[in-house]
């Protein structure tokens, strides 16, 4: 490190972590203070190959994510693959050997940066910066089949089986369906809500979100069009679809605002995974090894999702947690 960068930056305790983990790592700062320099160095300094899948599925939607601009693909059998390789065998097709990416972005980065680009000529999804810089990939499959496997665990997926020394079981409101599978008995309720969209009569903008709170509705300009809200309905998570307070709603709202026709033909409806102390269940699972529970976001899931991911990631690899997880515990439960 110090060769490569002595010159440019020094690197604060967080950076030289991250450096030496030879996972992806953000830099970010002013411009001009030698970010791309030691981002190439880095990767220089790795030298090594790692394996960028062409494109992943999910869903039936193609995702692509080798970037001929982005990632220098080598030949598998050069000397500098023999030296690092960690496949002997030979190559899977469906990935390509390439040079650690170094993915500049320019500029300020942006929220739409992080997201998925479709591509409508092409008719796929470009995969975001993120996704490329880690060669990542993302399997689907059925939680439902997960089992633990010696001190592993293992589950099916589109593309075979899965075998992982820890499993994250993060399945929000669906989340009971496994551990009670498992043997455990955690409270977890749902509390509903609903969403439409309409288009603006005429003329009209809403240009901020408005929140009546006396009449318990929720509306604000999205992508779509104008997104009416409702509050929360308590009932069972696979309950028939009762939207009774969207319908209350929608004539108060055209009161306030020139909604004109709506633009679902069904009304969205998502679950709030709810404990009955409010707050998450995150941490080991009591009765498994290598198994560790993330759920129960409630109204916040959104919101901790980046947080809970850091907890999980800290208990998991065994560094000290940034908060005390002790609250979070499914042993609270008597688990
Ligand atoms: C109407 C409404 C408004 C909300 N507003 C906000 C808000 O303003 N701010 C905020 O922070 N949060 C909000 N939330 C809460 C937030 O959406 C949740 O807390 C959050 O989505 C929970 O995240 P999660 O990853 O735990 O679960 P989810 O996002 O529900 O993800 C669970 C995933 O597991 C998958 N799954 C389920 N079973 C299986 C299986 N057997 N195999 C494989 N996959 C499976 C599901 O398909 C799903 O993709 C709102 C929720 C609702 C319903």
């Amino acid at each position: 490190m110090r060769r490569a960068s002595c010159t440019l930056v020094r690197f604060d305790r967080a950076g030289q972590g991250g450096v030496n983990s030879g996972r992806a790592v953000l830099l970010y700062g002013p411009p001009g203070n030698g970010k791309t320099s030691i981002a190439e160095r880095v990767s220089a300094i790795y030298g090594d190959i790692i394996y960028v899948p062409q494109a992943i599925e999910v869903d039936g939607q193609i995702i692509k994510v080798f970037d001929p601009a982005l990632h220098k693909p080598v030949q598998t059998n050069s000397q500098e693959d023999e030296s690092n390789s960690i496949r002997k065998e030979s190559l899977d097709r469906r990935y390509v050997a390439c040079k650690r990416p170094v993915v500049i972005t320019g500029g300020e980065l942006t929220l739409e940066m992080l997201d998925l680009r479709y591509d409508p000529v092409a008719k796929y999804y470009e995969a975001p910066l993120h996704i490329k810089a880690l060669g990542g990939t993302f399997l689907q499959g059925n939680a439902a089949t997960l089992a633990a496997d010696g001190e592993g665990w293992r589950m099916r997926t589109a593309k075979g089986p899965l075998e992982a020394r820890d499993a994250v079981l993060a399945l929000g409101p669906w989340a009971d369906v496994l551990t009670r599978a498992l043997g455990y008995d955690l409270p977890l309720a749902v509390k509903r809500g609903y969403h439409m969209h309409y288009r603006a009569a005429g003329e009209a903008r809403l240009n901020h979100p408005v929140l009546d709170v006396e009449r318990g509705y929720f509306m604000g300009p999205v992508r779509r069009g104008i997104r009416l809200t409702t509050g929360a309905e308590f009932a069972l998570r696979d309950a028939i679809r009762t939207p009774v307070q969207l319908g209350r709603a929608e004539p108060i709202a055209r009161d306030l605002f020139p909604l004109a026709e709506r633009l679902d033909t069904e009304p969205w409806m998502g679950a709030r995974p709810c404990t009955p102390d409010m707050l998450p269940v995150i941490g080991p699972a009591p009765l498994h090894r290598n198994l560790w529970f993330a759920f129960g976001h409630a109204h916040h899931g959104l919101t901790l999702g980046a947080v809970s991911g850091r907890l999980v990631a800290e208990m998991l690899t065994g560094e000290t947690p940034f908060v005390d997880p002790a609250p979070y515990s499914a042993t609270r439960f008597g688990a």
